[in-house]
């Protein structure tokens, strides 16, 4: 009774779904790798961080990271973590769809610090708003300002204070022209430490993906803002799993698989599931759930998959089922509850394949 109470208290709030966005060269990908680096190093013996598709920084590694900022950044965290969506970019955001708005829960967007806002900072401020995706601004590079003296991983406020004044002046040059940039295209944004009301205002974090100085902060309001605002989109239900396809691959032994990002309910062997294929639906059983084995040392190496009887959003997982070579990359996966409901599934999934065909077209 005890340990079921606990379970359910576990499984409250899931992860929210995180994706990176911004103009090429300005650091995603490197962003991205510090954040997963921070994972691997600081997480506990045990703790998942490896996903199809999507690196976990769980809870615990959080609360580290951010101890530092206690007292200026009080919270206590309920959600179990935060999935990183491990491919930046609005190409696979635009695979992230779903019925009325996106997959992912929040997004980052990265913008140089030095170089300021870029046509495709401008088209991923457009397709995060289009979706209504909350966003959190990480303004990057910091380090490459002149005399920038680097303390690699602490709180960017920590850091700040130890940087010379000529730093510090030019640093508020830069937010100063940034912010002014940014609300010329709609933008609301304002350092963090001035925001007072998340909801209103698009918080900037000054960070550096190459020091990971500032990593700190950004972790710490991305699972502030999650929890406190997103709390119902959260709220883990036992039910039958939804996704959408991320990719179509080969996987050696099996044949198709599809990588899915599943954002609600839980998957299971052998579920009935449906999926949008281009001639039509494809309702097929799934036959195996792969995810990577965790890692055993703190190597950051793409590990083996492993086979799992179910999972529970939020995850990134591999689904082999026969019949679905056809499926469409960035079509919705659901489980089908019972078999009745078989046609209604169909119907929903050709649905919104329409309107991805549709925006394809317009676009
Ligand atoms: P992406 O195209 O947005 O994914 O950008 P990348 O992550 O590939 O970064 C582009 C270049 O900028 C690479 O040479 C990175 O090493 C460099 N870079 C990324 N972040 C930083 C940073 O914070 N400081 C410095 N000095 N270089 C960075």
């Amino acid at each position: 009774m005890v340990l079921e109470m606990s379970k359910h208290v576990d499984r409250k709030l899931r992860q929210p779904i995180v994706v990176v966005l911004g103009h090429v060269d300005h650091g995603k990908t490197t962003l991205l790798d510090k954040i997963r680096g921070t994972a691997v190093v600081k997480k506990e013996a045990g703790e998942m961080t490896q996903h199809v598709g999507a690196s976990m920084v769980p809870s615990s590694v959080i609360e580290k990271v951010a101890m530092p900022l206690k007292k200026i950044i009080p919270f206590k965290l309920e959600i179990p973590g935060l999935l990183f969506i491990d491919t930046p970019g609005h190409e696979l955001f635009s695979n992230l769809r779903k019925r009325g708005g996106s997959v992912a829960d929040i997004a980052i967007l990265v913008i140089d610090i030095n170089e300021g806002v870029k046509p495709q900072t401008i088209e991923s401020i457009d397709v995060l708003k289009a979706r209504n995706v909350p966003f959190v601004i990480a303004a990057n590079k910091i380090d490459k300002i002149q005399g920038w003296k680097p303390y690699p991983d602490e709180p960017i406020i920590s850091s700040l204070k130890k940087q010379s004044r000529a730093v510090v002046n030019k640093l508020e040059t830069l937010l100063y022209n940034l912010i002014a940039q940014l609300s010329s295209y709609g933008v609301n944004a304002e350092y963090f430490e001035r925001v007072r009301d998340f909801m209103k205002v698009v918080p900037i974090v000054p960070v550096s993906a190459k020091t990971g100085e500032g990593i700190p902060e950004l972790l710490a309001i991305l699972a502030g803002i999650t929890q406190r605002f997103l709390a119902e989109r959260l709220r883990f239900a036992e039910g039958p799993a939804k996704g959408v396809v991320l990719e179509v691959k080969e996987q050696q032994g099996y044949g198709a698989a599809l990588d899915v990002i599943i954002y609600d309910g839980v998957l299971r062997e052998r579920d009935n599931i449906v999926v949008a294929g281009f001639n039509g639906p494809i309702v097929t059983k799934v036959r195996a759930i792969l995810m990577p084995k965790p890692l055993t040392d703190i190597r950051i190496a793409r590990t083996e998959l492993q086979i799992v009887e179910e999972v529970a959003a939020a995850a990134g997982v591999r689904v082999i089922a026969p019949g679905i070579e056809e499926a469409i990359a960035g079509s919705p996966f659901f489980v089908v509850p019972n078999e009745n409901e078989i046609e209604k599934y169909k119907r929903l999934v050709m649905e919104e394949v329409e309107t991805i065909r549709f925006r394809r077209d317009i676009d």
